[in-house]
């Protein structure tokens, strides 16, 4: 009877066992699908806002340099206007695709929001983060939309960038206001370009961009 008994428990036990087990698996599944974003695969804001702060941490433990693009599609709404919502989403997975190609080990690439990227650079200053920037601008510009319906050419899209490197204490907010403003920079200078938190000093003294104009423009 006892031997009866035990046999039960032990088919019981093992039912329950799998059953945790699976549960985990889906518990793991659903945080990697809750940092994931689901029209291009890469990293979401949220993976972002965490990436973000667990690097800021690393830095100021590790005394290396952190920096940051945010990266706009130019035009969009032309585009979407133009071609369709669902080639605009096809270019938004082309960029993320580019992105991904172009960011590698530590470097971490996100869908910020709409059409808006970012990619996080560990242990990467201003310059070397200025012309990864470069890089990944020249990639896109030199890439045609070919529409996956129709299989006709719909023409080039070009990207804008902000970059920003990190202050050892600052605010994470001012560290992504930086990149923003520089990424306005960019976009008020013509579009298809690159600009760095420096141009943003630079330019409030010199150039006849203010940064109201920016300002305007981003929110207009
Ligand atoms: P700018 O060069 O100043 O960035 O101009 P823009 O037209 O790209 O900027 P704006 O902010 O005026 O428009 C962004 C557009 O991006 C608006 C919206 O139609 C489009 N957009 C945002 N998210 C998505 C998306 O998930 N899919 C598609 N297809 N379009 C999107
Ligand atoms: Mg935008
Ligand atoms: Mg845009």
């Amino acid at each position: 009877e006892i031997e009866d008994v035990n046999q039960v428990l032990e088919t019981r036990l093992d039912h329950t066992s799998s059953e945790i087990s699976k549960l985990r698996q889906d518990l793991e599944d659903m945080k990697r699908e809750a940092m994931t974003d689901a029209l291009t695969g890469i990293a979401n804001r949220k993976a972002f806002d965490l990436k973000l702060r667990d690097c800021a941490m690393q830095a100021m433990e590790n005394g290396k340099k952190l920096s940051l693009l945010l990266i706009d599609i130019d035009y969009f709404k032309t585009f979407n206007d133009t071609h369709g919502h669902q080639a605009g989403d096809q270019v938004i997975r082309l960029m993320a695709q580019t992105l991904h190609q172009n960011v590698k080990g530590r470097d971490t690439a996100a869908r910020y929001g709409g059409e808006e990227f970012a990619v996080i650079l560990p242990n990467t200053g201003l310059g070397c983060a200025r012309q990864l920037a470069e890089h990944i601008r020249r990639n896109i510009e030199h890439r045609t939309v070919v529409s996956r319906n129709s299989h006709q050419e719909l023409g080039k899209v070009t990207v804008s960038i902000g970059v920003s490197t990190f202050e050892f204490g600052e605010p994470l907010g001012s560290f992504i206001e930086r990149a923003d403003k520089a990424l306005y920079l960019a976009k008020a200078k013509g579009r298809n370009r690159v600009a760095t938190e420096r141009q943003i000093i630079k330019s409030s003294k010199t150039s006849p961009v203010s940064q109201t104009d920016i300002d305007k423009q981003r929110y207009a």
